[in-house]
């Protein structure tokens, strides 16, 4: 038995500390296309108590630690550091406290996020991030990530939610940052530093979120434009008439290509793009939002615009959407799912530079994504084993986004920086802002224990 796993077979005992090969295995890649290493061991802890006996072993012994929830991440954060601890969360799966007085719900980190999203809609709540992995990914990924979803437009994304959380940090040390308090300025706002921190800064052991009121009514659209310009041009026009919708996503015609063939439909496939669009809230106010998108899109040249009629039928018309990825992933051997994300101004600009650039060097990509926040997932379709087609797959990723950077954007939305995007970064944030990151890094983690590599080096 490896050494390092031996050791912590003390702590948590043999059936949750996994150090054999074919065990390995399973945990050496997340969601990220042509990224795999091997760990020392993984640890499975089920309480915060036994993730310090991890981290004191790890620290004292200055073995890197790579912390992962379901392993679902699009930019390689989970996949281990070689020889490294992996503490696995998914074990840290109790909901701790549902308060409909506060409405705020308490979980481990290891919770799945569609379990919260389930137990807030039992209580008549919502709880509004909805990433596309919401039935995998745990609430611990999700925070580390600062995970978004189809609501963001309207509702925000993760750290909107994050009312508190308990770390442990570096040195074994476990700290609780916030409460159930709507305001609270006693200090920095240290909860925050960890959201989005993706691993390198502390272990997330428990999260306190904040829920909202279900909305009384939604109404779902989805029209389709000949032309990519005028679904952009229609997204732009619906925001100006001082509408927020809850959902405003989009497909192009590689990607509805790739949903029709695998799930049949009926989309257009003469179509150059299609726009799904919710609107939710007071059902008066539903209706009316509702009508005004449709005729927006018509006024923009849509072809057709279709108005859900019953939940049934609005859960055909955002089917084509939820499962974009899926179909997508299907075509060829490796999918490369990037978030490049632009103000919404530049929306049709960015689209049609990312086909450009398809062209260019001869690759595939279908692009789908959240138009309405201006974060769209650039999707290449290729085969890593190709390695002169992968040479062009990273030459046209660079130059997306650089593009990206250029317009105002950034290099991602949502995804994170992990192990994939940390070569672009510096463009992304400037010198400055890097170092006051590596600084943060060096005063919480001084022996880069945690998820050492990741973000940047
Ligand atoms: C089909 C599909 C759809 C997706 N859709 C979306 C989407 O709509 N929006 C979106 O934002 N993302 C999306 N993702 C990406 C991914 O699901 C999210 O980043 C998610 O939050 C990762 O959660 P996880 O539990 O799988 O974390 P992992 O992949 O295991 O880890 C992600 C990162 O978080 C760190 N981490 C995990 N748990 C903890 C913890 N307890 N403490 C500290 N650090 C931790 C890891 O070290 C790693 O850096 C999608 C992925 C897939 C495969």
């Amino acid at each position: 038995m490896h050494k390092i796993a031996a050791e912590l077979t003390r702590t948590l005992g043999s059936e949750r500390v996994l150090w054999e090969r074919e065990h390995l295995a399973t945990y050496g890649f997340d969601g990220t296309a042509a990224l795999y290493a091997e760990a020392g061991c993984v640890v499975l802890p089920k309480t915060t108590a036994e993730v310090t006996q991890v981290v004191r072993y790890a620290a004292e012994h200055k073995i890197p630690v790579v912390t992962r929830g379901s392993g679902t991440g699009l930019s390689g954060g989970s996949v281990p550091v070689p020889g490294c601890i992996v503490l696995c969360s998914v074990l840290m799966d109790r909901v701790l406290e549902l308060d409909q007085k506060n409405l705020t719900i308490h979980v481990e980190s290891g919770v799945v996020t569609q379990k919260v999203a389930e137990l807030a809609d039992v209580a008549g709540l919502l709880y509004p991030p909805d990433p596309g992995s919401m039935k995998i990914s745990t609430i611990g990924g999700n925070v580390a990530e600062n995970s978004g979803g189809l609501r963001g437009l309207k509702y925000g994304v993760t750290r909107d939610y994050v009312m508190g959380l308990e770390v442990v940090l570096a040195n074994g040390e476990t700290v609780a940052f916030g409460n159930k308090c709507v305001k609270d300025v006693a200090g920095y706002s240290m909860k925050d530093v960890f959201i989005g921190s993706e691993g390198t800064l502390g272990i997330i052991t428990k999260v306190l979120l904040q829920l909202v009121p279900q909305p009384r009514a939604k109404k779902t659209l989805l029209a389709t434009f000949s032309q990519m310009d005028a679904a952009a041009e229609t997204v732009s026009a619906i925001i100006a008439a001082k509408i927020i919708p809850c959902t405003l996503e989009f497909l192009d015609r590689i990607t509805m290509k790739c949903v029709e063939e695998y799930a049949h439909l009926g989309l257009p496939l003469n179509a150059e793009a299609i726009l799904l669009m919710e609107t939710d809230g007071h059902p008066v106010v539903v209706e009316e939002e509702a009508q005004q998108m449709a005729e927006i899109a018509r006024n923009h040249g849509a072809m057709a615009v279709q108005l859900a009629e019953s939940a049934e039928e609005s859960i055909r018309l955002t089917t084509a959407r939820r499962m974009a990825f899926s179909a997508l992933a299907r075509v060829s051997p490796t999918t490369i799912l990037e978030d490049a994300t632009v103000p919404r101004s530049e929306l049709a600009n960015m689209i049609r530079f990312i086909q450009q650039t398809a062209a260019k060097y001869e690759v595939t990509v279908g692009t789908f994504g959240h138009m309405g926040d201006g974060n769209l997932h650039p999707t290449f379709l290729t085969n890593e084993k190709n390695a002169a087609e992968m040479a062009r797959v990273e030459k046209a990723m660079e130059e997306i986004f650089d593009q990206a950077v250029s317009l105002g954007g950034t290099i991602t939305g949502e995804h994170g920086v992990g192990l994939a995007k940390k070569r672009f970064l510096p463009k992304a944030i400037g010198d400055a802002s890097l170092g006051l990151m590596r600084q943060l890094k060096r005063t919480l983690d001084p022996d880069n224990i945690l998820n050492p590599g990741k973000i940047f080096d």
